[in-house]
């Protein structure tokens, strides 16, 4: 738990978003902006900001997040059709939120990247 985080926040309830799925590692919301028709976070319970620097005891939970984006794929119907995770890493990237996070976008298509 990190001070006046918002992700933090929303992990203990202080901050209602409805969790489409939670497991020990990691919880799943809707982006409250949403980009594609489908827009989830992939959001470890644990604070972390970036990928560089991650200690060995984090991996497992950059496991749970691939779980958990791949079961979110079949349950909002888009796995057959295709999806993107996106992790976005400080500032060239556009972070808004510093605490780490995947999205899967769905439900359209996404087009190249860039
Ligand atoms: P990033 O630019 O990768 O840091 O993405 C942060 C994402 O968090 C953006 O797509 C925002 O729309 C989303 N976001 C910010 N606040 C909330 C919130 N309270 N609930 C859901 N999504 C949020």
């Amino acid at each position: 738990m990190a001070d006046d985080c918002i992700f933090c926040k929303i992990n203990i309830g202080e901050i209602p978003s409805e969790k489409l799925y939670q497991d020990d590692d990691c919880f799943v919301i809707r982006d409250i902006a949403p980009k594609a028709p489908t827009h989830l976070l992939i959001i470890p319970k644990q604070h972390m900001t970036y990928l560089t620097g991650m200690t060995p005891e984090f991996q497992p939970v950059i496991g749970a997040m691939y779980k958990a984006a791949s079961l979110m794929a079949v349950a909002e119907g888009v796995a057959d059709a295709g999806y993107r995770l996106i992790v976005n890493q400080r500032d060239d990237a556009g972070q808004e939120v510093p605490h780490l996070h995947m999205h899967l976008l769905a439900g359209r298509r996404l087009g190249p990247m860039g």
